[in-house]
C-alpha cells in the first residue's frame, strides 16, 4: 500500500480538498472536490485528475450535520475510493501565520493554542481553518497534520512593506501588512523558476485575480511589496470585497450613517467590489454578459484600479520584467488581461492579441520589454509539497 495526502482548505460553509498520490517524482493529483453547504444541505463533489464526477452526493435532512460529521464521511470516501493507499498526513491551507510563523509547522497542541490567539487577526477564515484541524483530530488523533500559512511567503519583507503610518506600540501589537494569497504565489514562484528561470531571478508582478485579488511584486522569486494588508479586504477591487478605501469612509458610516461595525464588516466584504458597482454580480463571466451599464463600470473600475495598484509595485520593486496572471480571471479571461496590459503600455508591455485570446502561456509580444505570461495556480499542490516536506521521515508515516 502507497501513501496518499490530502490538502484542505475549510471554510465557514465549505471545504475544498485535493488528493495526491506520492509518486517518485512529487505528490500526483488524483482527485479534488468541494463540501459545500455545511450547516444548510451538505453536497459533497469530487473529480479525478481529468475532470470526470467521482462522487456527486447530498444528505437528506444535513442541515444538523457538522463539520466532523462530514469530513468523517469524506474520509470514509477517500479510503472507499483509493483502497491501495494510505493517507498518511492532511495539509491544511491557515490564513494566518501572525509575525512568528513564517513556514508550514507539524500541528500540535501549542501550535493550535497560538493560531486560536490570532483568530481575531482573521475572524472570518482562522476559526474555520483550525475546526477542521480539530476535527480531523478528534477523527484521526495519530494522522499527521500540518499547517500551511497564506501570510508565510510575505514575512520577510521589508520594515516599509509591512508597516502602517500608525504609532509603534500597535504595530508592535501586530497591527501591520501581512499579505495573503502566499500559497498562490509561492506555487508560481516555484513554477517560474522551472519554465522560465530569467524571468523568476527578475522583478516581476504576479496578478491573482479570482474572487479574492491581489498583486504581488517578486524579486529573484522572494515577496518584496503585495496589496492585501492586514486583512484580505486590502488592495484591488474584488468579487465582494472594496478593496482599499479612504478610512475616513469608515468613521462616516459609524458615526454619520450609523452603522454597526457588524453591518459595516459584511458590506465591505460581501456588498462591495463588481457586486456593489455593478449590482449585477460579483462573477466576471457574469458580468461580461450583461447589458447594463453598471456592469461595464465595474469591469472598467477593476482593470483601473490593477492596474494604479500594479504601477505602485513597480515603485517598489524600482522597475519591472515581466507580469504573470492566475486564478479564475487571471488564467480565462483575455478582455480582462488586455485592459490591464493596455494601462501598463508606459512600462513597455505589448500583448499579442491572439495569444491572449487563447491564454496562451506567454501572451506578450516578441518585442515587448516586459513578458506577461498565464501560469494557473496550484495552492492545494503546494500545500502537498509542504505537508511532505514537513513530516518527520521522507515519505512519513503514523
Ligand atoms: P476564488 O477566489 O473563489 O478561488 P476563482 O479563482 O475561482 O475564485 O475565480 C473566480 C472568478 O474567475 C469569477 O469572477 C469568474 O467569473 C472568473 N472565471 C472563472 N473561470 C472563468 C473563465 N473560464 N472565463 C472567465 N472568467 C472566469
Amino acid at each position: 500500500m502507497s501513501g496518499a495526502v490530502v490538502s484542505i482548505n475549510a471554510g465557514s460553509s465549505s471545504i475544498k480538498f485535493a488528493l495526491f498520490t506520492l509518486d517518485t517524482d512529487g505528490p500526483r493529483h488524483a482527485a479534488a472536490g468541494k463540501l459545500e453547504g455545511i450547516g444548510t444541505a451538505p453536497r459533497l463533489v469530487a473529480r479525478d485528475a481529468d475532470g470526470a464526477v467521482l462522487v456527486d452526493r447530498s444528505w437528506n435532512n444535513g442541515a444538523g450535520l457538522t463539520h466532523e460529521a462530514l469530513l468523517h464521511d469524506l474520509f470514509a470516501w477517500a479510503g472507499d475510493h483509493l483502497p491501495e493507499h494510505e493517507i498518511i498526513a492532511i495539509g491544511h491551507r491557515v490564513v494566518h501565520g501572525g509575525m512568528a510563523f513564517a513556514r508550514p509547522l507539524l500541528v500540535d497542541d501549542a501550535l493550535l493554542t497560538a493560531l486560536d490567539a490570532l483568530s481575531p487577526l482573521a475572524p472570518l477564515h482562522q476559526p474555520h481553518n483550525l475546526a477542521a484541524i480539530r476535527a480531523i483530530r478528534a477523527l484521526a488523533p495519530a494522522l499527521p497534520q500540518v499547517a500551511c500559512f497564506d501570510t508565510a511567503f510575505h514575512h520577510d519583507r521589508a520594515d516599509s512593506a509591512t508597516r502602517f503610518a500608525l504609532p509603534r506600540a500597535l504595530h508592535d501589537k501586530g497591527i501591520r501588512r501581512y499579505g495573503f494569497h502566499g500559497l498562490s504565489y509561492e506555487y508560481i514562484a516555484r513554477t517560474l523558476r522551472e519554465i522560465d528561470p530569467e524571468l523568476a531571478g527578475g522583478r516581476l508582478i504576479v496578478a491573482h485575480l479570482g474572487n479574492g485579488a491581489s498583486l504581488c511584486a517578486m524579486r529573484e522569486g522572494k515577496s518584496v511589496d503585495t496589496t492585501m494588508g492586514f486583512t484580505a479586504l486590502d488592495g484591488l477591487m474584488m468579487g465582494t470585497r472594496c478593496g482599499n478605501i479612504d478610512p475616513g469612509v469608515l468613521l462616516h458610516l459609524l458615526t454619520q450613517e450609523g452603522m454597526s461595525s457588524g453591518e459595516i464588516e459584511t458590506l465591505l466584504y460581501q456588498q462591495s467590489g463588481l457586486l456593489g458597482v455593478s449590482g449585477v454580480s460579483s462573477d466576471m463571466r457574469a458580468l461580461h454578459k450583461s447589458e447594463d451599464p453598471h456592469a461595464a463600470e465595474a469591469i472598467d473600475l477593476f482593470t483601473w484600479r490593477a492596474a494604479r495598484e500594479a504601477g505602485a509595485l513597480v515603485s517598489s520593486l524600482g522597475g519591472l520584467d515581466g507580469i504573470v496572471f492566475t486564478a479564475g480571471i487571471g488564467e480565462n479571461d483575455p478582455i480582462i488581461r488586455a485592459s490591464i496590459c493596455e494601462r501598463l503600455a508606459w512600462t513597455g508591455l505589448t500583448i499579442d492579441r491572439d495569444l491572449n485570446a487563447r491564454n496562451a502561456p506567454v501572451i506578450s509580444r516578441p518585442d515587448s520589454r516586459i513578458i506577461a505570461r498565464v501560469i494557473p495556480t496550484d495552492e492545494e499542490r503546494m500545500i502537498a509539497v509542504h505537508t511532505l516536506g514537513v513530516l518527520p521521515a521522507p515519505g512519513g508515516g503514523r
